[in-house]
């Protein structure tokens, strides 16, 4: 089973990972950007 990111503000699961912070050799910093309502946060709730 995958988790699945949520958008906090929208409920949508079209959510990107923007790996740009992991070229700086830290993975855990990475962010993730809802392609819904745009909003952006390093931490996304997840469903299971
Ligand atoms: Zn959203």
């Amino acid at each position: 089973m995958v988790s699945q990111k949520i958008c906090p503000k929208c409920r949508s699961k079209d959510i990107t990972t923007d790996w740009s912070d992991t070229m700086l050799g830290k993975p855990t910093l990475s962010k993730y950007k809802c392609n819904k309502c745009g909003y952006e946060s390093r931490i996304f709730p997840e469903v299971g």
